[in-house]
């Protein structure tokens, strides 16, 4: 079915909320901080958010902005620029859960003065990896779940450790085995590869427009950079490596290189409010 285009963004918005229950390659749309933003645009703009280009995709005939909410946006009216100009949206609020862990190795809460050099040159292997905005790629807006097991600890958790405030969670959590295979959630590219201080051995796939999905504290990877995965794709087994409290997957979805919680690309996926675990 096709839409001609209607005048007004909020009947848009209205019939692609109606007709998403039957065709629905698109993400739920949840703008609070750490959501996505899905708001209508006219065919073949640019479109941009605090300055960074946004993935904009064709359903049912029309064209749409898939914006990332970063975790620390302020709730209240944000602005796309649409070609030169300005559509507002609102950003609503969300309270997420403070969780309190105990990690055993202090170390990974407060560093050494010899480990900020690694970290530093992860962040910015993983900031470079974020950043990218492929447009060769085909964008993908589902995902599969990539790991088998009950969610642990879910997005957005405001985090303590060890009784010090650390930054909120910024993935999902998927309590599994070590060694339970890991597959690639949807198309994409493999951008980076690393053991990785905090994150211990972690994969990073772009899938598209600022569409990047990374996977931490594997056991083993299965893909090196470069290499095209389809959906469904072994890429590595779950682990304990690096900063953590047991072996699990942590999941993190970036949209326009803001963290958003990866269970809205879920079909089917109940809205992530696990119990904190790990
Ligand atoms: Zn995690």
């Amino acid at each position: 079915m096709r839409i001609r285009s209607p005048v007004y963004p909020g009947l848009l918005l209205a019939l692609f909320i109606a007709m998403s229950a039957v065709a629905a390659p698109l993400p739920r749309h949840d703008p609070v901080p750490g959501g996505i933003a899905i708001i209508p645009v006219t065919a073949e703009s640019r479109v941009t958010y605090r300055d960074r280009p946004i993935m904009t995709i064709e359903h049912e005939g029309e064209r749409w902005a898939l914006v990332g909410i970063p975790l620390s946006a302020e709730p209240g009216t944000h602005e796309l620029v649409v070609s030169g100009e300005r559509i507002r949206f609102e950003v609503l609020t969300r309270d997420y859960v403070t969780q309190r862990l105990t990690i055993a190795n202090r170390r990974q809460v407060n560093p050494l003065p010899e480990d900020l050099e690694r970290i530093a040159s992860d962040r910015r292997e993983m900031d470079a990896a974020f950043a990218r905005f492929d447009e060769a790629l085909p964008p993908q807006t589902q995902f599969l779940m990539p790991a088998q097991g009950p969610l642990s600890s879910s997005f957005g958790l405001r985090r303590i450790l060890n009784g010090e405030p650390r930054n909120p969670h910024s993935g999902l959590d998927i309590a599994a085995p070590a060694g339970t295979p890991i597959i690639a959630p949807a198309g994409g590219k493999v951008t980076a590869t690393g053991d990785y201080f905090f994150n211990g051995n972690t994969v990073l796939i772009d899938h598209g427009q600022g569409l990047i999905t990374m996977y931490c504290h594997l056991s083993r990877i299965d893909v090196s950079p470069g290499d095209l995965v389809t959906a469904g794709d072994l890429i590595g087994a779950v682990g304990q490596t690096g900063r953590v409290t047991g072996p699990h997957l942590h999941w993190s979805v970036s949209l326009n290189n803001a963290r958003v919680n990866p269970s809205l690309f879920v079909q089917d996926q109940d809205q992530d409010q696990g119990t904190p675990a790990n």
